[in-house]
Order: structure tokens, then C-alpha cells, then sequence
């Protein structure tokens, strides 16, 4: 990572890209997820590569959503543990959410290369490996149905990073409330979530932390506040705008290149 020169025009974007490979070389990422990741950047350009204040509403909206809940989980795939590992245990330790690993590809030393990030970064209890994940989402037709009964099976509410559309749904029909992550507003995941944060991961989960640690002191009649006052179909419209907008100014004078 470190033959990236720091004026490079976009230093920061391949130090990114640099995390996904090496999660790729260590087991973590499948090769799906470096596609998945090109198509998160493409937006990422659209969005000016930076959390927008819609995006900070979401995040708002999804500290208190974790705080009321009684069993929250984060389900981990290849990316998000390859992109914020130690963001996930913090998250973890501050909302009291459990972390449960579910990815598509599932073959066992992904699960195990998984958990093993998650533990490097500090996880005691990693679900979703092993002999407790046999619990099933019957609407999920794929392996990924299999889930933890000690996790996603029994949580009422599921932040699911860099996800596919087909689970958000499965999670949506079998009453989980849905908290996403994710840089295309126009997916089926950041259409179909309960609360959508459309913005970078690894931008927005040390956000997220600090929100829930903000919040943490609140009245729950305050927390709720937050949440009736949400709307996630005026803040994806608001991306949408914003993006709109932005392509607007473009396409009138240009791009601003230093
Ligand atoms: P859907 O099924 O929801 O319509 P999709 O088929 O594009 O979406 P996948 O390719 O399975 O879904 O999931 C990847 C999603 O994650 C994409 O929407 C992509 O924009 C998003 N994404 C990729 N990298 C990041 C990232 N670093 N941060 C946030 N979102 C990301």
C-alpha cells in the first residue's frame, strides 16, 4: 500500500481498491466482490466521493434504529470485512450488535478467512461459522439462506453492507427492519432497506460509530423521534437530486481538476 504517493490524484480511491485485492489474496474477498466494488466506485464518482448530507441523515437514522433494537446484527461478507474490520468490531462493542458472517460464495476457509479478520481486529464472538449457522431464510433460494440461529435467524433488526438485492428483500419479507450501506441509491438493496446510507463503506462506518456513541446517552422517546422524522424514500430522492444536480454543474463548466 505504500507505493501509492500520497499526491497522487487519487491516492485515496486506490488504497481502497488496494484493501479489496489484498482481502482477495488473503481468502476474504471473492472475485464477484471486485466487480461489485467497481460498480460502488462508479457511484462514488457520481456522489463527489464524499459523505453528502442525506447520507448523514441515514446515519443518524440508523444509530438510533440499532440503539432501540433488542437484537441487532451486522452481517460481514468478503468486502465490508475487507474494507472496515475494526470499524465492525467497534460498531459492535458500542450498539451491542452482534457480528455474523453470510456471503454468497460459501466455502468454509472464506468463512474462516472471514472470521479471522474480524478476530485480528479484536471480535471475541464471530457468528455464522460453524455449527450454530444451520439456521434458514426460507425466502433465499440460494446457500446464503443458511444463517446463525444465534444471530440473523433471531435478529430484529440487520445492517448488511455492499449487499445484493435478493437478501435485502428475504430480510424485508421475514420482518427484519434493514439497515444498508450502499453507493448505488438506484439498487435493489438501497430501494427495498428500511433505511438506506448511501455512501462509501469505509467512509461511512467510522461515522456510524461515532453516532451511536453521540446517541448512546439519549431518552428512548428521543431515539424514536429520530426515527418517526425519517423518511428513506425523500432521503434517497434527495441522493438522487444531488447527484442530479451535481452532473448539472459538470456538464455546464466542466470538472474541477486541479
Ligand atoms: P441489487 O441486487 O441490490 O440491485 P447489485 O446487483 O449491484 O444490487 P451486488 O453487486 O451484489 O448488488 O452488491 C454490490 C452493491 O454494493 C452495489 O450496489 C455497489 O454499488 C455497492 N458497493 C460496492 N462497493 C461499495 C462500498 N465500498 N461501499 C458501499 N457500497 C458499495
Amino acid at each position: 500500500m505504500n507505493e501509492i504517493p500520497d499526491d497522487h490524484p487519487r491516492a485515496e480511491s486506490l488504497r481502497i481498491r488496494h484493501k479489496i485485492i489484498h482481502g482477495m489474496e488473503r481468502n476474504v474477498v471473492a472475485k464477484a466482490g471486485l466487480i461489485a466494488h467497481g460498480r460502488g466506485e462508479a457511484f462514488d464518482y457520481l456522489l463527489g466521493e464524499e459523505t453528502t448530507p442525506p447520507a448523514r441523515k441515514a446515519i443518524k437514522a440508523a444509530a438510533a434504529a440499532l440503539l432501540l433494537s433488542e437484537y441487532p446484527v451486522i452481517s460481514v461478507n468478503g468486502n465490508s470485512a475487507a474494507l472496515t474490520p475494526k470499524e465492525i468490531v467497534e460498531l459492535s462493542e458500542v450498539s451491542g450488535a452482534k457480528i455474523e458472517v453470510n456471503i454468497f460464495y460459501r466455502r468454509p476457509e472464506r468463512l474462516e478467512a472471514i472470521k479471522k479478520v474480524l478476530e485480528e481486529a479484536g471480535a471475541k464472538e464471530v457468528l455464522g461459522v460453524g455449527e450454530t449457522a444451520d439456521g434458514e431464510i426460507p425466502e433465499i433460494s440460494s446457500v446464503r439462506r443458511d444463517v446463525d440461529r444465534r444471530g440473523i435467524l433471531i435478529a430484529d433488526t440487520v445492517l448488511v453492507p455492499v449487499e445484493g438485492g435478493d437478501r435485502t428483500q428475504a430480510l424485508r419479507k421475514i420482518g427484519k427492519t434493514v439497515i444498508a450501506i450502499d453507493l448505488n441509491p438506484l439498487s435493489r438493496t438501497a430501494q427495498l432497506a428500511n433505511i438506506t446510507i448511501v455512501d462509501n463503506h469505509i467512509r461511512c462506518m467510522p461515522l456510524l460509530v461515532e453516532e451511536v456513541k453521540r446517541l448512546k446517552g439519549l431518552p428512548k422517546k428521543e431515539l424514536k423521534k429520530i426515527l418517526e422524522d425519517y423518511d428513506n424514500k425523500k432521503i434517497l430522492g434527495d441522493v438522487i437530486k444531488l447527484i442530479r444536480d451535481r452532473l448539472t454543474e459538470i456538464a455546464k463548466k466542466g470538472m474541477n481538476i486541479p
